[in-house]
């Protein structure tokens, strides 16, 4: 299902996969959660950051490599592929802070973006809150000014990677007066201040890959604040599309769990109806990889990918669970012997990506925001009514 890549792409291509079949971590390394794991883990970053493969396609002034869009598709195509270590700091480095990088300071981006890239900060996003998830318009925790700090009061919830994070990206409200989307701003901050109490949330597999995160008369400066005091929503807008948008190596996973499928498939002698669906699933896949490709050179050439990446978000999710649904269905009751488990009680393969499959619909934007996203600015349907 390969395209070819320009000449240019391509040696780019070659250097990462000799760089990393050298130096990638044999083994597994456990989750970032532990804290073996999250040695292993800064470990790894630490070898990634020396070499200058931390943030490929961020400017080289902030130790970044200055690429296009193509040469970090090319880096996180081969860094999916051999299935090496979530990056620690993805939430910085995909969306919160690139999104310093658009509407950030010069000030605030030499503060900010080397601890991100060599990891000695670790940032999580506080968008929800109990009362604001789909309707993140709706958040509570307020920001009282009192000269030249903001006084932090209220919770976040589902922070991934909060129990390990030193610094948050947050949505807080400022302006409780202001309409619902005025009167929020959006701050950077470091969590390790009096009045920040950090709960892990204990999942069912027995790690904590979620926070809840409470506040309490937290103080932070007023240069927390990125873009306009107020003007948060606007700058939220540039994050929430960075997380969507970004391929960053999905199509990759796409289609090594396809291939993953084709193979059971043949092993378990499916039937004819098993076999079309997998056909099926074959045939999207191969568009998807394609509109991939597409809405990547939409952007890189400058356009907006707008209500694209939410097309893009929604097929992703959409074939992604198709694939591991037939797949448990293909194993029968051996699907329940094909979880295996690592040292920390974490799910691994087949089975962590069923269920990475399911919360794929949730985060960064539900499915059922994504079709009316799509349905709504990308069709000109009318909005929907509540009752
Ligand atoms: C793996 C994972 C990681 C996450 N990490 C983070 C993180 O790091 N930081 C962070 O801030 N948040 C994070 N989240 C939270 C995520 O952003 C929210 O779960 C998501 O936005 C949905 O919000 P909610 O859970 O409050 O559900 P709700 O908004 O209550 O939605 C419940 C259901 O109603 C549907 N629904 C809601 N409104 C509408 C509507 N208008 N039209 C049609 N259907 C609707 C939804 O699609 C959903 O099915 C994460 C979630 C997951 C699953």
């Amino acid at each position: 299902m390969d395209l070819e890549f320009d000449a240019r792409s391509e040696r780019f291509r070659q250097e990462v996969s000799s760089w990393l079949d050298e130096n990638a971590p044999r083994g597994r390394v456990s989750p970032p959660a532990t804290a073996d794991g999250l040695r292993q883990h800064l470990a790894w970053e630490r070898r990634l950051f020396e070499a200058g493969y931390s943030a490929p396609g961020w400017p080289r002034r902030f130790g970044g490599l200055g690429l296009d869009l193509w040469g970090e598709t090319v880096f996180d195509e081969e860094y999916v592929r051999r299935r090496l270590p979530e990056r620690l700091n993805k939430m910085a480095l995909i969306h919160g802070a690139r999104t310093v990088l658009v509407h950030g300071t010069e000030e605030q981006q030499q503060d900010w973006l080397p601890g991100v890239l060599d990891c000695s900060d670790i940032w999580c996003q506080g968008f929800s809150e109990p009362d604001a998830g789909s309707d993140l318009a709706g958040v509570r925790t307020t920001g009282r000014l009192d000269g030249n700090e903001i006084v932090l009061n209220g919770q976040k919830t589902w922070t991934s990677n909060g129990a390990i994070a030193t610094h948050m990206y947050a949505l807080v409200r400022t302006d409780p007066e202001a309409p619902k989307h005025r009167g929020i701003s959006f701050l950077v901050f470091d969590l390790r201040r009096p009045g920040v109490e950090i709960r892990p949330m204990r999942q069912l597999h027995g790690h904590s890959g979620f926070a809840e995160v409470f506040f309490t008369d937290v103080r932070v400066p007023l240069t927390s604040v990125v873009g306009e005091l107020n003007d948060g929503w606007r700058v939220a807008q540039t994050a929430l599309r960075l997380e969507r948008g970004s391929a960053r190596g999905s199509h990759t996973r796409l289609v090594a769990a396809l291939d993953a499928l084709t193979k059971a498939v043949d092993a378990a002698g499916a039937d004819r109806g098993l076999r079309e669906r997998a056909g099926s699933l074959r045939a999207w896949v191969f568009a998807y990889v394609r509109a991939t490709y597409a809405l990547i050179d939409t952007v890189d050439r400058g356009g907006d990918d707008g209500v694209v990446a939410s097309v893009n978000k929604l097929c992703l999710s959409e074939i992604q669970t198709a694939i591991h649904e037939l797949w448990l269905e293909v194993l029968g009751e051996e699907a329940e012997l094909a979880g295996e488990f690592g040292p920390y009680g974490e799910l691994l393969g087949m089975r962590r990506d069923y269920w990475h499959s399911r919360a794929q619909e949730i985060f960064a934007g539900s499915s059922e925001i994504q079709r009316n996203i799509i349905a709504e600015r990308g069709l000109g349907l009318p909005r929907e009514v509540s009752r």
